[in-house]
């Protein structure tokens, strides 16, 4: 019998799909507009809704279609917010800690709504562990273990060769990093949780409906959008790495990224087992990395990173992954694929997530990788304390240069060149090492 077709869309849209729905008209006015529906616009949305606003989410997409019901559901705090710098030497000792405990606190407060709300989306505060390619990488991990260990409380841990076994069942790891206060959850069920929230609260949903400018217009605002125009008294976009030419300004400052996973067909439990033990998130520390998780069910193994840096299409992407999670885990280098999917986060120039308003515009983006599940929450909760005046401190995250760079227009032409030169230094880095 021929094999099944590779689907090319999430795994976790088996479970719960991006709602379509066009229930949503477009009505002439709002109080607060929100510019997309993945975890910033809902989280912002369901605040302000709580709080008595009529607020509109339209989406250029369906409900959830980008990022948020893409990713790999990985969840940390301060492990999240500064992997690619040094986070003191770029804006100093005191906003440095407080930017690591601010991360920390948007990771409670996951805990808390996923509890509080009892939103069912398989979490599991099962740790990570972050694998060392090369001695030198295990070493700088030490480094930033003692960066992250500064608060006292010794939730990261070094884990030697001789005990990764415990984690993951890899030759591609010479021992790693264990953050004990990490988890995974099913984002689209995540994702679906905060919906029906915002339902529940009011909140208005557009879908399909792409904006294509906004302007200003007496105190407020009118948004030109495929369908038709709508007047707002606030505007507050949650478009991470999807941001386009209707906000020009933000878009010149994020860098698109996208970052593609792939889904084995079923496995036995006890291989997936014997793969991954502590059954958590595995995730490298080189600059172009890879990660792993079980599916909930223990089931699958979901495997991903950037397998290009080219315009390749998404089933050889897929067929790039399946080669290297077949080197990572030799017992799967035969394994048939389910999905492969794709989506796109927000980097930026200094690697550090943004919150502020341009000309009067509210924003929060720039998930810089695998942090977006717990700080655009907290972000776009945060977003809507801004609108409403009841903040009673500023974020960390408030205030820092939103930078651009000359002649960067939104398209990062220079990825495939900055991309292979890192992965060119991994490679570099290993084959020392060997
Ligand atoms: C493959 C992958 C794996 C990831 N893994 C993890 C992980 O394990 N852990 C983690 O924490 N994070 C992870 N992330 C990042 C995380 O998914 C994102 O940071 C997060 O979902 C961002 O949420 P958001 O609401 O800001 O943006 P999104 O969910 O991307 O939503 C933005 C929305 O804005 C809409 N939009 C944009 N422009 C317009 C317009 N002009 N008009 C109308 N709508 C518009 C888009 O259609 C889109 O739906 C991953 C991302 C990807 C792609």
């Amino acid at each position: 019998m021929a094999d099944a077709p590779i689907l090319q869309e999430p795994w976790w849209w088996r479970d719960v799909r991006p709602a379509a729905e066009v229930g949503g008209n477009l009505p002439p006015e709002t109080d607060v507009l929100v510019v997309g529906s993945g975890y910033t616009g809902l989280c912002c949305a369901l605040e302000l809704a709580r709080a008595g606003t009529d607020v509109t989410v339209v989406d250029a997409l369906a409900i959830g279609e980008g990022a948020s019901t893409r990713n790999a559901g990985f969840t940390a705090g301060r492990a999240g917010v500064s992997k690619q710098i040094d986070l003191e030497a770029a804006v100093g000792a005191e906003r440095a800690a407080a930017i690591l405990n601010e991360a920390d606190e948007a990771h409670e407060h996951l805990k808390d709504t996923l509890r509080v709300e009892a939103i069912d989306c398989d979490f599991s505060p099962i740790g990570r562990f972050v694998g060392a390619h090369t001695p030198a990488a295990y070493r700088k991990l030490e480094r930033k273990m003692a960066e992250y260990n500064s608060d006292g409380r010794d939730l990261f841990a070094m884990v030697p060769p001789e005990d990764q076994g415990r984690y993951v069942d890899t030759r591609a790891y010479r021992g790693g990093m264990l953050i004990k206060n990490a988890g995974t959850l099913h984002p689209a069920k995540y994702h679906a949780g905060l919906a029906a929230l915002c339902r529940k609260a009011g909140v208005r949903f557009v879908p399909k409906t792409r904006v294509l400018g906004i302007v200003r217009e007496g105190a407020g605002f009118r948004a030109l959008t495929e369908r038709g125009d709508i007047a707002a008294r606030r505007v507050a976009l949650g478009t991470n790495g999807y941001t386009d030419k209707a906000a020009p300004w933000h878009q010149r400052r994020v860098i698109p990224i996208s970052s593609t996973i792939i889904a084995t067909e079923e496995l036995p439990e006890d291989l997936v087992r014997s793969l991954l033990p502590a059954g958590g998130a595995v995730i490298d520390a080189k600059r172009v990395l890879n990660f792993a998780r079980p599916t909930p069910d223990m089931r699958h193994i979901l495997f991903g990173g950037r397998a290009s840096f080219l315009n390749i299409p998404l089933l050889k992407k897929g067929e790039i992954l399946r080669k290297d999670l077949g080197v990572f885990f030799p017992p799967l280098a035969a394994v048939k694929l389910t999905h492969v999917w794709t989506g796109q986060m927000a980097f930026t120039f200094d690697f550090l997530p943004k919150i502020g308003s341009h000309e009067g515009v509210d924003y929060a983006i720039g998930c810089n990788g695998g942090s977006g599940i717990v700080m655009m929450s907290w972000l776009g909760r945060k977003l809507a304390w801004r609108i409403l005046g009841t903040a009673n401190r500023p974020s960390a995250f408030e205030g820092l240069e939103f930078k651009t760079q000359p002649f960067y227009g939104g398209k990062p032409w220079f990825l495939p060149i900055v991309g292979n030169w890192y992965r060119f230094r991994d490679w570099l880095d290993m084959k020392r090492a060997a």
